[in-house]
């Protein structure tokens, strides 16, 4: 689809469209939008809409907080969840500044920026996300509680799966968003959920991942629930993660990471970019799990990864080889969770294996299936996923060529980062009280 400023508005007004919200993601991922009327809708194509970018978190900037909305035509969609009448449409926007150049703390240019040397280089990556969240009820003040909504399991059906009917309306609602569902079944925990989608370029697989979280927390409250992309909500069950299966495409659009020599049918790109992956996977953590409570997923014992390394059966590393036919060949990033920033994961994950072609990384041998670490072990932290958000956060900084990816991101990341771990490490738990107030 080709959107011109022309087509738009004549779609705004065939439609009936009364609210157009300008959207952009701030820092830490979550949707922003200035919201304007359809007679605004000129001057919102023309990129004269302002905002003020000091409020918004990660854009402070000391002296020019005016910001433009620079709408990316392409991403024009009417919501479908709106009255017929008045109905509200979106844009997405990169956002720029007042001298008319591109504000390189928006995480969408941040990503751009890294898609500008992935084709320099000759390549373009896919990313096909698989998305696990929680259905939970409310309380009667309106607020999310941790108690889930069914008793289901996975791949459950009828009656075990309660959330049958809003995972389906869910699908129905992105359907008409133009989304491709690959896949969609009930999870392990009851009240987890998955739905996978298809694999897009980095960009629009961003403004999707945006998207779609934003249309299954409608749904869910809809249905008088909440739904959470909170990585890990309950001890003692499994996490909700957000795999990111991947794909290399060369200049003639082939799949670069199809080696059809291969035992394993992988390309040499394909083993320099899982070599890449692996060489900063410390680093590019602490944008794919952002939150404290991400470590709290990445724990032995619940199907998320914890080992750097990669395998083809193993589930418990970092990096898997789905079996595929012919030159359908992937790989499937497993680190990942739903609270991240997609554009800052996408960006980040791009680098990384951007950087293991570059510098032909060769990764380390594949893990076997005997080595997978049961619950409770303690292992050797070179070989494993970041431990804390902190640790993940030292990695990021000592580690140039990610912090090169984020640009000017960086500081209001770690800022925003550490504020975050401060606050949470001087916390008293009640874990703590419980274990210590009356043995001390
Ligand atoms: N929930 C697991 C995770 O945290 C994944 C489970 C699965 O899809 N096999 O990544
Ligand atoms: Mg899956
Ligand atoms: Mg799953
Ligand atoms: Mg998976």
């Amino acid at each position: 689809k080709i959107y011109t400023k022309q087509y738009i508005k004549q779609l705004v007004k065939q439609e009936d469209v009364k609210f157009i919200r300008l959207q952009f993601v701030d820092i830490l991922g979550s949707l922003k939008n200035v919201a304007i009327t359809s007679e605004q809708l000129d001057r919102a194509l023309d990129g004269e809409i302002r905002f003020d970018g000091s409020s918004i978190e990660g854009f402070v900037r000391m002296n020019e907080s005016d910001m433009y909305l620079i709408p990316d035509l392409e991403t024009f969609a009417v919501f479908p969840w709106r009255p017929h009448q008045g109905k509200v449409a979106r844009l997405i926007c990169d956002i720029y500044k007042a001298d008319g150049t591109p504000f390189g703390g928006d995480p969408r240019i941040v990503l751009k920026n890294v898609l500008e040397e992935a084709k320099s280089m000759g390549y373009a990556l896919q990313l096909g996300p698989e998305f696990e969240f929680f259905l939970f009820h409310t309380d009667e003040n309106g607020d999310p509680t941790t108690v889930t909504h069914d008793k289901g399991g996975y791949f459950d059906l009828g009656p075990m799966d309660l959330g049958e009917n809003v995972r389906r309306d869910m699908i129905m609602t992105l359907e008409e968003m133009d989304f491709d569902i690959k896949a969609s079944h009930h999870e392990v925990a009851p009240g987890q959920h998955e739905i996978d989608f298809e694999s897009a370029d980095l960009l629009t697989a961003a403004d999707n991942i945006a998207t779609f979280k934003l249309v299954v927390k409608v749904i869910a409250q809809k249905h008088g629930l909440h739904a959470t992309f909170m990585p890990k909500p309950i001890y003692g069950i499994v996490g909700s993660g957000m795999h990111c299966n991947l794909k290399l495409l060369d200049e003639l659009g082939c799949n670069a990471f199809y080696g059809k020599d291969d035992p394993l049918k992988l390309s040499q790109e394909a083993y320099w970019f899982m070599g890449g992956l692996v060489a900063h996977a410390k680093a590019i953590t602490a944008v794919t799990n952002p939150t404290i409570n991400s470590y709290k997923r990445l724990k032995p014992g619940f199907e998320a990864p914890v080992q750097i390394g990669w395998s083809t059966s193993n589930t418990s590393p970092l990096i898997r080889i789905p079996s595929a036919r012919e030159d359908n060949v992937s790989i499937e990033l497993r680190s990942p969770d739903p609270s991240t920033n997609p554009y800052l994961a996408a960006a980040v994950i791009l680098k990384a294996g951007l950087d293991g072609i570059r510098n032909r990384i060769a990764p380390p041998a594949m893990l076997e299936q005997h080595e997978t670490p049961g619950p409770f072990s303690i292992l050797d932290s070179d070989k494993t996923l970041p431990d804390t958000l902190k640790d993940a956060m030292m990695a990021l900084s000592k580690d140039e060529v990610i912090k090169s990816a984020l640009g000017e991101a960086y500081d209001s990341y770690l800022k925003a980062k550490s504020m975050e771990w401060y606050d949470y490490i001087s916390q008293v738990h009640e874990w703590e009280v419980k274990k210590y107030i009356s043995k001390y």
